[in-house]
């Protein structure tokens, strides 16, 4: 396994606030070099993975999630997958895009990804599958999942999740946090959050002074930390999985192949090369014809 990042599960207003909140710093590092990416794809894949991390951690045991996020913008699409036990991976189709700062100064994340839409698949096993979409709010990642999360599973939950990106590009601060109302929640409760959310600096301002949990304890007074996992950096691409995947292209395209001697090709996810031999990709073709 690789280096793992915690995420913290706590309760606040005697557990009708769910709070989750990580410091992805170290992941979103190892995800965002797989992808030689800007600072603003950095921001806008690191943004997403953070998130993905965290919903991972809500899932049931033995499941997982594809998070599409397809907004037509210049950096196109981003996929992170994550899985309850917190295997983390991400893809996004320009990693080369950079675009103007806004008038802020900040990353211009929003018209780096566009405003299509959002859509969570979830495997609960391997045969069910539920995938809910929505549009994309702002493009700027946390206010989109701020609003999955009322549309899609009905509960009212404040995303913030921010990437420093540093002068040499690396990942400087990375990581945020997910408050969530239960159903039990009160009117009073909805004030706190609120209020509460009022005064929260960004999380990469948060970060570059205190730990993520630090930085909670002091914004949700009286908050209790009940649970702890874990999410790291993982991909499932094997060469057996590039095998199936080639017997899905035509018979033509695969004796090609086999006539140049094989094949190079490398995992969108991580980057790792595989070479596919004559004999890979003749069982490409015994799969395809088995299928058939
Ligand atoms: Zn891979």
């Amino acid at each position: 396994m690789n280096q793992t990042t915690p995420i913290y599960i706590g309760l606040w207003r005697e557990g009708r606030v769910r709070v989750y909140a990580t410091d992805t710093r170290s992941i979103v590092q190892t995800i965002t070099n797989h992808h030689h990416t800007t600072a603003l794809a950095s921001a806008a894949l690191g943004r997403t993975v953070t998130v993905g991390a965290m919903m991972g951690a809500m899932l049931k045991e033995g499941s997982k999630l594809t998070i599409k996020i397809d907004g037509n913008g210049p950096l196109g699409l981003m996929i992170v997958d994550a899985t309850s036990e917190g295997g983390v991976r991400g893809f996004i189709t320009h990693p080369d895009v950079n675009l103007p700062l806004k008038s802020n100064g900040k990353l211009d994340v929003g018209r780096g990804v566009g405003r299509g839409t959002l859509s969570v698949t979830k495997s609960l096993s391997l045969k069910q599958n539920y995938a809910t979409q929505v549009q994309l709010q702002s493009g700027e990642i946390g206010d989109d999942f701020s609003f999955f999360f009322l549309k899609s599973e009905q509960t009212p939950s404040v995303v913030a999740v921010g990437v420093l990106v540093g002068v040499d590009h690396s990942i400087a601060q990375s990581g945020g946090w997910i408050i969530q109302l239960m159903p039990d929640a009160t009117e009073e409760d909805f004030q706190m959050v609120e209020n509460s959310v009022k005064t929260m600096p960004q999380p990469t301002t948060l970060l570059e002074h205190m730990s993520i949990k630090e930085g909670l304890n002091s914004l949700l007074d009286g908050i209790q930390w009940i649970d702890q996992k874990v999410a790291y950096e993982y991909c499932t691409c094997s060469t057996e999985r590039f095998i199936n995947g080639i017997a899905t292209l035509n018979n033509d395209e695969i004796e090609e192949m086999i006539r140049e001697g094989g094949c190079d090709i490398h995992c969108e996810f991580c980057g790792k090369k595989y070479h596919l031999t004559e004999d890979h990709l003749k069982q490409s073709l015994a799969i395809k014809s088995e299928n058939n």
